[in-house]
């Protein structure tokens, strides 16, 4: 039976990987709607080779270049942030959310208004908008898949299993390409170096938060949204291999982990055919060739990020929300060579406490209100430096 998928943020690293498995099973899907943001080449030659119905870019100006580039396709076109919740909101069996940061929010909750199936990997999203997110998928009914290769990994060992008998959720991390790095030489880390990560090919963003470990601070206040054990049930640790994608430890002793190569096809294969299975193109896992798994505690004070990412889930409130949003500001200052590495976390953890009299966001207006005040202070701070 052909299903149909939206996917938004088609031309990222996840969009790319979806539509490699979408073209490998081209005769099980029918594709309704592809984002991007400003590659409008790239999203209509896709649009084109998937035979979409629909195209969005998110940026208003480059609404005429896509038109040009899918003139005479028959496709739709359309730009701007309406355009994309629009997208969002169409019927589709499947909607993978694969936008980078807070940007992905208004959309995803589209889709999830319209009780739909959505793959989540946009956790800037999750992390945002926390408990109204939550809120939404049980108001809708809809479902939420987790596309994060370490939420995916526990979602799958928590199947069949009663949430009250888990004695703890452990995230794997890989530690990033400056895991062996003296406190010294990581302050002076370039962003070709940040974005050079040793085991996964992601998108510049992630990359930097994988550097900086904000990405398994990000991941832990997913994680505390999507499985709600408790934040004292939920573990890091450093797995430098990034072959077991993280574990769930039982009452009994059990420890149940999911193995796999670190390649995003396989999370997103899970997301796509559950609750079933369908075939990737990877080899089969060869432990005897991989020789050794080790693990190691996190290092937070080269590392400060997961600390900081606790301290804000513990908090709750608006402090998930302002630790994001002062991320990716961040993040893209020291991508523009603004700020020294270190200087992304000083960043997030002053914001923290200089807005930490911000109420709690409890509806999307209230969250996207909370980033948009986050960011312009972030960006003055960092003007000011
Ligand atoms: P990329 O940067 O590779 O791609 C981001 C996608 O979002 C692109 O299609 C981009 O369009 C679009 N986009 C960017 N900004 C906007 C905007 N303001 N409005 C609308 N669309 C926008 O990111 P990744 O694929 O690496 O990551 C996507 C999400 O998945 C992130 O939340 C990340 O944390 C998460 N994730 C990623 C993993 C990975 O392996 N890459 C693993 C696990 C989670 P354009 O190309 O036009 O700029």
């Amino acid at each position: 039976m052909t299903r149909s998928i939206t996917i938004l943020g088609a031309t990222g690293s996840v969009g790319g990987s979806t539509l490699d498995l979408i073209r490998r099973g081209r005769a099980d899907w029918r594709v309704e709607a592809l984002t991007a943001n400003s590659q409008v080449e790239e999203l209509a030659v896709l649009a084109r080779e998937f035979g979409a119905k629909l195209a969005v870019v998110g940026e208003d100006a480059r609404l005429p270049a896509l038109r040009e580039a899918l003139a005479g396709s028959g496709i739709e076109a359309a730009a701007g942030g309406t355009a994309l919740t629009e997208a969002a909101a169409r019927p589709a069996d499947i909607t993978v959310a694969a936008i980078v940061g807070c940007a992905g929010l208004a959309p995803t909750m589209a889709a999830i208004a319209r009780g739909g199936t959505v793959a989540l990997a946009n956790k800037e999203a999750l992390v945002s908008a926390g408990a109204v997110m939550t809120a939404a998928v049980a108001r809708h009914g809809a479902t939420l898949l987790p596309v994060d290769s370490e939420h995916n990994a526990i979602f799958q060992c928590l199947a069949g299993n009663s949430s009250d008998d888990v004695r703890s959720i452990t995230l794997t991390a890989s530690g990033g390409p400056f895991r062996s790095w003296d406190a010294a030489r990581i302050a002076s880390a370039t962003p070709a170096e940040a974005v050079a990560h040793p085991n996964w090919d992601m998108g510049a963003k992630i990359s930097v938060d994988s550097a900086t470990m904000f990405n398994k601070g990000l991941e832990l206040i997913e994680a505390h949204h999507l499985f709600p054990v408790g934040l004292d049930r939920l573990k890091i640790v450093v797995h430098p291999q990034s072959v077991i994608h993280s574990m769930v430890e039982y009452r009994d002793g059990s420890t149940l982990a999911q193995l796999g190569p670190a390649d995003m096809r396989v999370p997103i294969a899970s997301c796509l055919a559950w609750p079933q299975r369908m075939a990737t193109p990877m080899p089969p896992l060869d432990l005897a060739r991989i020789g050794n798994l080790s693990f190691e505690a996190p290092d937070e004070q080269r590392f400060p990020a997961t600390r900081i990412a606790r301290e804000a889930a513990e908090a709750g409130g608006a402090a998930p929300a302002i630790l994001n949003a002062a991320n990716e500001v961040a993040v893209a200052a020291f991508l523009a060579g603004q700020i020294g590495f270190s200087d992304i976390a000083v960043t997030v953890e002053r914001m923290l406490s200089r807005l930490n009299h911000l109420p709690a966001p409890s509806s999307l207006e209230e969250v996207l209100g909370l980033d948009t005040q986050t960011r312009k202070y972030t960006a003055e701070m960092i003007g000011n430096r």
